[in-house]
């Protein structure tokens, strides 16, 4: 049994960005259509305005006008449209609530069209579809689900069967310039790796890194590189994540110490790209002064998950 999915997200209160997805699919027929979340910008609205109860009334107006693309959607896909909250919506804590479709729940599971869905990494079984908006960099090497779609970093990848979607529309907070990036179709069987087809609206490419392709295939704008080549942290960060999980999952560990944690980082590689290890070491040593780093010491000088670790 194979399932088609529409996969897509991180329009950030873009609607045309919807609507370029829905002619370009027009004609395809999917079994699931999910979106990752990120449907507003309220977040970015709240900070940028200083006002949050202000960021947060633009976040439901744009959930108003965004929904009726959204049925769209919910139609186009044979079991209809299911989706989570991201952090710029701040995971649903808005004037208005989405009504279309179904919402993934954080605890439990939801069944669809025969297919259990979760919010929830502790409620994934070999049979459960996760969809979170962030990462989860832990599970990134140790997934055991059927299948995983998230969004929130912007950088498209494929991995297994694990997906990040890349985005619809992006707006640079910085210059306020906009890109548009696209959509994936999706087929996910019982076992075995998603097979993922990108669908570009705007600007995004399929790359596979020479030095990082183990790591999985990117889709990107052309003018940005490998994202672990741009910023060599995104890899340590990860590759710190997931080495901590695998150390843990199994036991009552909380803390491990770098020499462990490293040599586990190793093998996951079949051939780490050079000076890999020396760079890990490194980044461990000065892991307190990464804001974003998912590890943190603990008082005796072991690593242990950051409390404020937004993607573990
Ligand atoms: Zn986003
Ligand atoms: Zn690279």
């Amino acid at each position: 049994m194979t399932d088609r999915y529409i996969v897509l997200g991180d329009n950030h209160g873009d609607t045309a960005s919807l609507r370029h997805v829905l002619d370009d699919a027009d004609g395809d027929s999917f079994d699931y259509a999910v979106h990752v979340g990120d449907f507003t910008r309220a977040w970015r609205t709240g900070r940028q305005e200083d006002d949050e109860q202000l960021g947060k009334r633009r976040g439901g107006e744009q959930l108003r006008a965004v929904e009726p693309l959204l049925e769209r959607l919910d139609e186009r896909a044979e079991h209809g449209l299911l989706w989570v909250y991201g952090n710029q919506d701040y995971f649903g804590d808005l004037p208005y609530g989405l009504t279309v479709g179904t919402e993934i729940p954080d605890d439990g599971r939801v069944t669809v069209g025969g297919q259990r869905f979760t919010n929830s990494p502790s409620a994934v079984a070999p049979d459960v579809v996760l969809v979170t908006h962030v990462e989860k960099w832990s599970l990134i090497d140790h997934f055991e689900g059927r299948a995983h779609f998230c969004g929130n970093t912007h950088r498209g990848r494929h991995r297994d069967r694990r997906l990040n979607s890349a985005f619809l529309k992006l707006t640079d907070p910085e210059d306020g310039e906009t890109t548009y990036g696209g959509y994936f179709v999706v087929e996910v069987s019982e076992s075995g790796p998603l097979d993922v087809e990108c669908r570009p609206i705007g600007d995004l490419e399929r790359r596979e890194c020479d030095r990082h392709g183990e790591r999985g295939v990117q889709f990107q704008p052309s003018t940005r590189d490998c994202m672990y080549c741009g910023d060599q942290r995104v890899l340590m960060r990860e590759m710190s994540a997931s080495a901590f999980y695998g150390l843990t999952v199994d036991n009552a560990r909380t803390a491990v110490d770098d020499e462990r944690l490293v040599a586990y980082a190793v093998e996951l590689w079949n051939d780490p790209p050079e000076g890999f290890e020396s760079a890990f070491e490194a980044y461990l040593a000065d892991i307190e002064t990464d804001r974003y780093a998912p590890l943190a010491r603990t008082n005796d000088g072991q690593l242990t998950v950051a409390e404020q670790s937004y993607a573990y």
